[in-house]
């Protein structure tokens, strides 16, 4: 099996492409040059006779959301599907499936619990590159099979957002964020690397999974297992309006959080390693 990965060089994409390799499968890695739009042609060669593609390109929205750093956390998503698209569109021999990465942070924060059946989306900037970089991914032609990977916070020991959130815990410094009741909507890499080959060997799952632990988790479960499986004590809450002062409109990643659901996995008789935060902690604190 042959499967394309654009952002194979990130956090996500470094980890998928050993655990493809583990699997058997041949990865074809798309890196950043290849998705300008003047290298299209070199590009359906690349994408020619793969049998998965998954998009994971995206640059880093851990930057301050400047005029011109908004632009590039969308245009690296947005743009390089379109690019994507068209190419996988006009390819000969087209793939099985095409897997192309959201996030969770596309709905909004005022319901208790989400599901894919249900979709309000919220008004702020990330929400809105979501949308427009799922709409991207869906001029995909009905012959290849779309899915799109809704991401929680993917928490692993070595990358991503874990390390940073653990630091201040370690340090002694662990507080919760605001009132606490914003929800965490998360999933350890392990589970996600399996939900990515379900995805690519189940033909009945198509379009918006999302990729979430089961047990429902806000920011006061998360800080106060998080104190208890690194020995530490929490100290303080400090108030949104400092998070916003701080970071301004990037706070509401802090802020603000949904509780999103993996209504489809479950369905699909996905079995998650780490459904619940108590034992993802547990892994990923020793
Ligand atoms: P990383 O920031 O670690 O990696 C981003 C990848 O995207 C890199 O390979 C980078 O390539 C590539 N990239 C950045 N800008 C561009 C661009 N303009 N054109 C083409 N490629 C580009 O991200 P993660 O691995 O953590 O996440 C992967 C995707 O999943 C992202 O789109 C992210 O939004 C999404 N996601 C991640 C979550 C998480 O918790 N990690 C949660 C929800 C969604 P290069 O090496 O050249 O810079």
């Amino acid at each position: 099996m042959k499967v394309a990965i654009t952002g194979s060089t990130g956090f996500i994409g470094r980890h998928l492409t050993a655990f493809l390799i583990s699997k058997g499968a041949d990865v074809q890695a798309i890196r950043r040059e290849d998705l300008l739009p003047e290298r299209k042609l070199d590009l359906i060669a690349l994408l020619n006779g793969c049998d998965a593609i998954i998009n994971l390109a995206g640059a880093s929205i851990n930057c301050r959301w400047s005029k011109t750093n908004k632009l590039k956390i969308r245009d690296s998503r947005v743009k390089t599907t379109r690019t994507l698209v068209q190419a996988i569109n006009e390819l000969g021999n087209k793939p099985e499936v095409f897997i192309s990465v959201s996030a969770v942070g596309i709905y909004t924060d005022k319901k208790e619990i989400w599901s894919e059946r249900e979709g309000a989306y919220d008004e702020g900037f990330l929400s809105k590159v979501c949308q427009e970089w799922e709409a991207e991914a869906r001029k995909i032609h009905d012959d290849v099979r779309l899915v799109i990977p809704r991401l929680g916070v993917v928490l692993s020991k070595d990358g991503g957002a874990f390390p940073k959130m653990a630091l201040p815990f370690r340090l002694f410094a662990g507080v919760r964020i605001a009132s606490g009741n914003q929800g965490f909507s998360w999933i350890h890499l392990k589970d996600l690397l399996e939900i990515f080959w379900t995805i690519i060997n189940t033909k009945k799952i198509k379009g918006v999974i999302n990729c979430t632990a089961p047990q429902m988790c806000d920011n006061l479960i998360f800080t106060y297992s998080m104190a208890k499986e690194s020995h530490r004590p929490v100290f303080l809450s400090i108030p949104s309006l400092l998070f916003k002062l701080m970071y301004g409109e990037r706070a509401s990643i802090f802020t603000k959080g949904q509780k999103v659901f993996p209504y489809k996995l479950l369905n699909y008789g996905f079995m998650f390693q780490f459904p619940e935060i108590k034992t993802a902690l547990r892994e990923l604190c020793h």
